[in-house]
């Protein structure tokens, strides 16, 4: 192992450039050299790549979003697309990769080792924190905080008005980020994709609070929960109690963004030069988590295929709480 190239692939998430940073300066440490691939996979396509050093990767450690860029590439899911990246592999004579995205990444370049035999590592970069294999992902604290932060606001003329605010949160698939993030901002209610039927509960839920004397309420609801779509949950609520007055807050892609929380930033300095040495050892296919604060290394398969589960516990405090 002598040239390493690293690249981030699929949605940008805060800390991935603490990754980026970790890689090239631990590769530094350990006589290695460091390529930085643009762009996720399209680079490697197009040869848009740079030597990086220490120094490339200083002042970024506080910045949200990612240097090398990313990109969703359809080449890349073509066998032509990926002949010409190994080409370019070759060419820029890189003997391992790290791949720092989401479990769509890991598939690229699972399906790419078959193909051509390259060692890579993968880094879970994503806010969702929907990945097996790790307790947390890089950019899932960062947003939690802007969550929190927004709703917080929201509360201050939800109060006001006396209003209900359903609030729209990232999580097509995972609710991690409404669960936790509900709690935190004391929500009524919130709502994921793992669970159903919950409508029901929901207009229960808010009668109950109605009658105990509440007279605003959060409700914190995940974008992929059952019915997709927050105005269509709205205007059902609305239709059984035309007397509440009702507003709707799509939070969207502020999510993505904004500087890493320290929490994001140490967990991307580690995970970046676990994945290093993961590579020195001659490991390939694996992805570097952290499990109750300690580095471990999933394979990359078992990463794909297995689900990181909501935590039941977390379903029970957010039902006591909202008494
Ligand atoms: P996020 O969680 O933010 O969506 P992700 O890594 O899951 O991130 P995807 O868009 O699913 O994002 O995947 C990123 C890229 O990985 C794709 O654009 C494509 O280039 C590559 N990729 C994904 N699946 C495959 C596959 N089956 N074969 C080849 N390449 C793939």
């Amino acid at each position: 192992m002598k040239r390493v190239g690293v690249l981030t692939s699929g949605g940008d998430s805060p800390g991935m450039n603490a990754a980026i940073r970790a890689v090239v300066r631990s590769c530094r440490y350990y006589n290695l050299e460091s390529v930085g691939i643009l762009q996720g996979y399209e680079g490697l396509i197009q040869n848009d790549m740079l030597t990086l050093g220490p120094r490339s990767v200083k002042n970024i450690i506080n910045q949200g979003g990612t240097i090398l860029k990313t990109a969703r590439s359809e080449e890349f899911r073509t066998i032509e697309g990926r002949k010409k990246a190994y080409q370019n592999i070759q060419k820029n004579n890189i003997d391992g990769l790290i791949v720092i995205g989401g479990d769509g990444s890991f598939k690229g370049a699972n399906i790419f080792h078959q193909e051509f035999n390259l060692p890579f590592i993968g880094i879970p970069g994503t806010i969702d924190n929907d990945i097996f294999g790790t307790d947390y992902t890089i950019g899932y604290d960062t947003a939690l905080n802007t969550v929190v932060e927004a709703v917080d606001k929201l509360r201050d003329t939800a109060t006001s008005h006396d209003r209900v605010f359903f609030v729209e949160v990232m999580g097509r698939d995972a609710g991690f980020i409404a669960l936790n993030s509900g709690i935190a901002s004391g929500a009524q209610n919130i709502l994921i994709p793992e669970k159903k039927d919950h409508i029901n509960e929901l207009i229960q839920s808010l009668e109950q609070s109605a009658k105990s004397g509440k007279k605003s309420s959060i409700v914190v609801v995940a974008e992929g929960e059952e019915l997709g779509n927050v105005y269509e949950l709205a205007k059902q609520v609305k239709a059984k109690h035309p007397d509440y007055d009702i507003r709707v807050t799509v939070l969207g892609h502020i999510q993505r963004g904004g500087n890493p929380s320290c929490q994001d930033r140490v967990l991307a300095s580690r995970l970046g030069i676990a994945a290093v040495e993961a590579l020195m050892k001659g490991k390939t296919n694996v992805m570097t988590g952290l499990r109750s604060n300690k580095i471990v290394y999933t394979p990359i398969e078992e990463a794909i295929q297995k689900h990181h589960s909501i935590d039941n516990e977390l379903l029970k405090v957010a039902k006591i709480l909202a008494i």
